[in-house]
């Protein structure tokens, strides 16, 4: 098999799997191990030295010939020189800033990050005396007035959790690389089918693969992926921790992996269609979705993004909160609960933090993930849910 192919549909087909198919599966099996035996001392010192590149057999703690191979399929897909797989994606996103976060430095964070990143700031990049400031996401190029000496990295996301506000991405990446500073972007909800954030300038990228990359609610793992420079310290600060992603996650985001863009190409058009649908109903106020013109940062996704994941806002005109518990408890084919990206719909009510401003929108906002049931059998269980809710006039 060809280690790198032309398009993204050839390369997930083709990549991460058996070198030589003749007489073999055609997928990699599950892989267990712990220790790696070498016939002489001299080998085992290549592999010790060289423990840090993806792609070296050292110990089942840095990886093995499955974990190594879903990496490179996954450099290929984000056009990124490197990636080390994490056991979630909120590993993922520590450990990359962990990566560059000393005491006594700045970290700048768009305010629309996802909770747990903004938790992470708050306890223990705090803990560790790391100055955390929060930027309007929608900041662009004015983000090179809030850079410092001692920033050590920019830190944001797109389109922003719960909001969907779509950031500047090449403004931010460039002129926090013009001062020498990384930029990570958590690009979790894109995915490389739709956006590829390092061919925009960022520097690092992180995502959880829980979501759309394993595609399935049954796999939790995480990626970084980045340039070349920032590779190494990326690695060991992951090994230093000790973080492993296990053989079964391996084995089901490799296969989850084989359909994410056919998977993507459909929650592109189911959502874009269930978010129109949603707007015209009388007790919606307003869709928070990337790929409509009322979304802050539009233009951005436009020039930036070739579609749209099946995940997004909506907010509905003022209700009590035992309304709002009425219409979510009446839904039977939306499940209440965390994460997305499977194959299955989703609701939950979320509440915007911000530090940096204030959210704009006034009314209730509810997150609903498309899955792949038939959109008349979801359009009917809202239709049904939806009295619960006040209209507009009311
Ligand atoms: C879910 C999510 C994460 C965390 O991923 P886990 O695999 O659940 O740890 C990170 N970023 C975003 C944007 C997410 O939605």
């Amino acid at each position: 098999m060809p280690n790198t192919t032309a398009n993204i549909s050839d390369d997930l087909v083709q990549m991460g799997r058996p070198d030589r198919i003749n007489g073999r599966n055609v997928n990699l099996p599950p892989e267990l191990g712990s220790t790696i035996v070498f016939d002489t001392l001299a080998e085992f010192e290549a592999a010790r030295d060289a423990r840090y590149d993806s792609g070296t057999m050292y110990y089942g703690r840095y990886g093995n010939e499955a974990t190594f191979k879903l990496e490179t399929m996954l450099g290929q897909l984000e056009k990124a020189d490197a990636v080390t797989l994490t056991s979630s994606g909120v590993a993922a996103i520590t450990m990359a800033l962990l990566t560059f976060a000393r005491p006594g430095m700045h970290l700048l964070v768009a305010d629309h990050v996802y909770g747990n990143t903004r938790g992470f700031c708050e306890t223990v990049l705090k803990r560790m005396g790391v100055d955390i400031e929060y930027f309007d996401p929608m900041i662009g190029g004015g983000i090179r007035d809030l850079l410092r000496d001692t920033t050590c990295a920019v830190m944001f996301e797109a389109p922003g959790s719960g909001t969907f506000e779509v950031p500047d991405i090449p403004a931010i990446a460039k002129a926090a690389r013009a001062a020498g500073v990384p930029s990570i972007l958590d690009s979790t909800w894109a995915t490389p089918v739709f956006c590829q954030p390092i061919t925009l300038g960022v520097d690092v990228v992180v995502a959880s693969m829980s979501k759309y990359l394993s595609g399935h609610s049954d796999c939790m793992m995480g990626m970084i992926a980045s340039t070349q420079q920032y590779a190494k310290d990326i690695r060991k600060t992951t090994m230093a921790i000790g973080d492993k992603t296990g053989s079964q996650e391996v084995f089901l985001a490799l296969r989850g992996l084989r359909t994410l863009k056919m998977r993507m190409e459909y929650f592109d058009k189911a959502g874009r269609d269930m978010a129109q649908w949603f707007a015209d109903q009388s007790q919606v106020k307003s869709v928070l979705h990337p790929a409509f013109e009322n979304c802050p940062g539009h233009a951005n996704w436009a020039r930036d993004f070739s579609g749209a994941s099946g995940l997004f806002g909506v907010v509905f005109h003022e209700s009590s909160d035992d309304q709002i518990r009425a219409f979510v408890d009446a839904l039977h084919h939306f499940g209440i609960g965390v994460s997305w990206g499977g194959y299955e719909s989703l609701v939950l009510p979320v509440t915007p933090a911000r530090s940096a401003g204030t959210w704009a929108e006034s009314g209730q906002l509810v997150r609903f993930n498309i899955g792949l049931e038939d959109l008349n059998t979801l359009k009917a269980d809202l239709t049904a849910a939806l009295p619960h809710l006040n209209t507009a006039a009311e």
